[in-house]
């Protein structure tokens, strides 16, 4: 463990492109030779950390703190974000004949979503930098989970966020005393908005794998579900993609670990599927060819706003975890989306985010397309509570055709 702790000290980060280092130490964003996101790298061993060092661990996120860049303990700002249950879906995977299937459920993270990950882990990094204000564009979990943890380091917030976003998203930022900015339009216009804004360089930009830190909170969902399923891992995840860093950062994770030694020697990695919106599917249309990449795509707003992410800054990343693992890639109906919400919550009990839903949908249709085999571990990921949708789903989901 001293290994791991110590190698984290000296590790640093490398572009994803070109694999050129860059120092950790101070304010990073995207690479300066590609302009591609930077990637935290560890020199890490066989055995240099133990799956028995982690017993004694806290039941959170930072029981992996070995692998996870911040040095300074005493730096952590932490709510008690991770180690969320992983569920059977019986009822469900009873009738739709999947005999293991298994949900994720991120909704119970503070803030409501696994963005908490992210977010606790980059506003970490930037106290342990010394940074003092935080700007993000966001589609709204994003910035309620930084609004939080900037709160709660003493720090200063501002939030950009799309005007049509959910009343509950607004009023939680500013009740963590964030500065709240309306703009029309999607994230990537908030984008546009922030780099306006920051022209000084006076805050820290926390755009998704802009900033390198967020992907190393949220890779922590695999070492979980590596851990919660007794280190069998599922055949098969199914994860809502917008920006994508919960699935590269998942795929990271299950790297990590073999290298580490944590997997059985010959365990196959699970096929990875990216779930998307038909309002805004850019990978759905990179993966099937129909554009070379989406750095021109025009999305259109969805009921699942974290999914309202029109050109991103990860596809090539993501691109690779599609084909490196055999997934595939899918997009969701704004109505199938709202049928996935009614189905785990009346027959499971999940009040799962219209993500959630999407993830649920997806893997009907998968079923149907023969892709999904009945005795496959499906594991699905449900990323945010459905609480903070009411204004988006409010009088239309209970009369969403169900089973
Ligand atoms: C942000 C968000 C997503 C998309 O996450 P990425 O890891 O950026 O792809 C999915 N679901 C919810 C609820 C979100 O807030």
């Amino acid at each position: 463990m001293n290994i791991a702790i110590t190698s984290s000290l000296l590790g640093d980060l490398h572009c994803s492109q070109c694999g050129s280092a860059h120092d950790p130490f101070v304010r990073q964003t995207l690479s300066i030779c590609c302009q591609a996101p930077l990637l935290c790298r560890y020199v890490i061993e066989e055995g240099s950390f133990l799956k028995s060092d982690l017993l004694t661990q806290p039941k959170s996120m930072w029981r992996y703190e070995a692998l996870l860049p911040v040095i300074q303990p005493e730096n952590q700002v932490s709510l008690g974000e991770g180690f969320t249950p992983i569920v059977s879906l019986k009822r469900l995977g009873g009738q739709y004949g999947l005999h293991q299937l298994s949900l994720k459920d991120e909704g119970l993270n503070p803030t409501g979503s696994f963005k908490a990950r992210g977010l606790s882990m980059a506003i970490s990094k930037a106290r342990e930098n010394g940074e003092r204000a935080c700007i993000i564009p966001t589609a709204g979990n994003a910035g309620v989970a930084m609004a939080a943890y900037c709160a709660r380091a003493g720090l200063e917030a501002v939030v950009v966020m799309p005007r049509h976003t959910p009343e509950a998203f607004k009023e939680e930022c500013i009740g963590y005393n964030a500065r709240l900015i309306l703009v029309d339009g999607l994230i990537n216009d908030c984008a546009v908005k922030v780099q306006e804004m920051n022209q000084q360089g006076t805050y820290f930009d926390v755009s998704t794998l802009k900033e390198p830190y967020r992907l190393e909170g949220k890779k922590t969902m695999g070492f979980e579900i590596a851990e919660q399923l007794g280190w069998q891992l599922p055949d098969v995840i199914v994860y809502p993609t917008g920006g994508g860093t919960g699935l590269i950062g998942i795929w990271k994770a299950l790297h990590e670990m073999k290298v580490l030694g944590w997997l059985p020697k010959h365990q196959r990695l699970p096929r990875m599927v990216a779930v998307q919106a038909e309002q805004c599917s850019p990978i759905v249309d990179t993966y099937q060819g129909k554009q070379v990449n989406s750095k021109q795509y025009v999305g259109k707003p969805t009921l699942a706003n974290g999914l309202a992410v029109p050109r991103p800054v990860g596809e090539p990343l993501i691109m690779n975890v599609l084909r490196e693992s055999n997934g595939t890639a899918i997009a969701i109906s704004e109505e199938d989306m709202l049928a996935g919400v009614s189905e785990l919550c009346r027959h499971e009990g999940i009040f799962a985010a219209p993500e959630g839903g999407a993830v649920w949908a997806a893997t009907k249709q998968l079923v149907q397309q023969g892709w999904l085999q009945p005795d496959e571990h499906v594991l699905l990921l449900n990323t945010g509570s459905g609480q903070k949708y009411l204004d988006n789903i409010k009088g239309k989901w209970h009369q969403s055709p169900t089973l």
